[in-house]
């Protein structure tokens, strides 16, 4: 790879519009040089100081900024930074980016570039990295929760552990391969290898836990039930605005309509899919295929029924899709309404609670704060995390079912012989190691990085 000639960065650090400040941020071995060339002095370092900043050509003065210098090995980086805290005009801004572009010694950063060096200068290990991606994402207090546990070394400190797990037993499986003849406490491979199954459960546990990476991309709560229910009307009444088209004809919702909310800190996706029903034409039928596929995926199913519904809910469900996972809820909307019994029911499971059933209505909004407040209660109790470590991204859970599979081998490796153990051993402590950048970090900085932005 051809490195730039220029190793010294800069981008702007805060979005872009009109606003009091906007930071500027330099990193590399020659940000006193291009502050030099703005015609400021160097400032003592980690001391916020005053400088006129102009022109390098014509002298002109372009702001009155604040100076933060951070000595290298002391910064983000840990390289030499300088944070230049200008007036947040878009023309300051904009000239100073443009006096810095005629430096030699500089160039344009590209996404994510500060973190990625701050990763090769070990200051950063990739899950801090990662977790400074999500904190600077975080939309909700859940995010935000999350990414400061991972940020704080949380998930380092659990895959660090169990690489030292796997360190050690591998260090006491080649003691005994080593000294075999020799007089060591007897079977130290063997004792080694009785431990890893306690490993392999912990890692297990993780692998089978999606609560990071839900509360990361929104959990997905999908409404179903037969046409007519009320199911938009109820998402319209949730969402608190109309999302979703209301009509009193049977199969309006041909497709699936979301809406993303916010309840106990963590993103929600709520889906609203077509009625299911068994009539209808071709449209309508593929609007079904999309709702119980919908309903498939979502991680929270809701239910609803109607006194007045015409339909079996599950009427509509072709046989191949009778598997649905159960609802979390039961909704008898339209309360509103005097029951008429049409000895139209559904079958669809629900999580046979009386806990879980809301009478509401979407019309008049009775029950809804109810079931709302339900709901949350759920999803707190089930993905806000309480500060542990959670896997937060696929590339963990791939990354941990290879080390799982390595396990699994060096666990059963005891019949085929203390040497195949400790090979199933050693990648499995190296495939650890690319969770966190030990090992393998080049490799690994375009994928983490793949969804930083400038200025990061
Ligand atoms: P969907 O097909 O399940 O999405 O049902 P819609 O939301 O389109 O509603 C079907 C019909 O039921 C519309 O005429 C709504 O106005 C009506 N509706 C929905 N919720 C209620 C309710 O709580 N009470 C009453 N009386 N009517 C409702």
């Amino acid at each position: 790879m051809n490195e730039p000639a220029a190793n010294t960065i800069y981008a702007r650090a805060t979005a872009p519009g009109r606003a009091a400040l906007a930071v500027i941020r330099l990193s590399g071995p020659d940000c006193l040089a291009a502050l030099s060339a703005l015609g400021a002095g160097c400032p003592p370092p980690r001391q916020a100081s005053v400088r006129r900043l102009a022109d390098p050509e014509s002298g002109r003065l372009l702001d009155e900024a604040l100076v933060i210098y951070f000595t290298a090995p002391h910064s983000y980086t840990g390289e030499d930074v300088l944070e230049l805290h200008l007036h947040g005009g878009e023309a300051v801004v904009a000239s100073i980016l443009d006096a810095l572009a005629r430096q030699p010694q500089c160039r344009a950063a590209a996404p994510g570039e500060f973190t990625r060096r701050a990763v090769l200068q070990g200051k950063l290990d990739l899950t801090r990295a990662e977790a400074v991606a999500d904190l600077i994402d975080a939309e909700t207090t859940a995010q935000q929760h999350q990414a400061l546990g991972q940020l704080g070394g949380n998930l380092r400190d659990l895959f660090d552990g169990w690489r030292a797990d796997l360190h050690e037993a591998l260090a006491h499986l080649e003691a005994d391969l080593e000294f075999a003849d020799e007089d060591l406490p007897g079977g130290i491979g063997r004792a080694a290898l009785a431990r890893l199954p306690a490993l392999r459960a912990a890692v297990d546990a993780y692998i089978g836990d999606a609560r990071g990476l839900r509360v990361r991309e929104g959990v997905r709560v999908a409404l179903l039930g037969a046409p007519n229910v009320g199911k938009s009307s109820l998402l319209n009444r949730l969402a608190g605005r109309n999302a979703a088209i209301v009509s009193a004809r049977a199969g309006t919702t041909r497709d699936i309509i979301e809406v993303a909310m916010t309840l106990a800190g963590v993103p929600v996706t709520l889906v609203d899919t077509a009625g299911l029903r068994a009539a209808g034409d071709d449209i309508e039928r593929e609007g079904v295929r999309r709702a119980l596929a919908a309903a498939r995926e979502a991680d929270i199913r809701v239910l609803v029924t109607a006194p007045d519904a015409t339909e079996d809910a599950d009427k509509g469900i072709p046989a191949e899709h009778g598997d649905l996972p159960p609802a979390a809820f039961l909704l008898k909307n339209k309360a509103d309404l005097q029951p008429i019994d049409t000895g139209a029911n559904t079958n669809i499971e629900t999580d046979s609670d009386a806990d879980n059933i809301y009478s509401v209505s979407a019309l008049t909004g009775a029950g809804i704060d109810g079931f709302v407040t339900a709901l949350s209660a759920l999803i707190q109790h089930r993905y806000a995390s309480s500060g542990s470590a959670v896997l937060t991204r696929q590339r963990h859970q791939t990354i941990l079912t290879e080390v799982r599979a390595g396990l699994d081998r060096a666990i059963d490796a005891e019949a085929r012989g203390l040497e195949l153990a400790a090979e199933d051993l050693r990648l499995a402590a190296r495939a650890l190691g690319r969770l966190t950048g030990a090992v393998d970090v080049e490799a690994l900085l375009d994928i983490v990085f793949a969804d930083f932005c400038i200025g990061k």
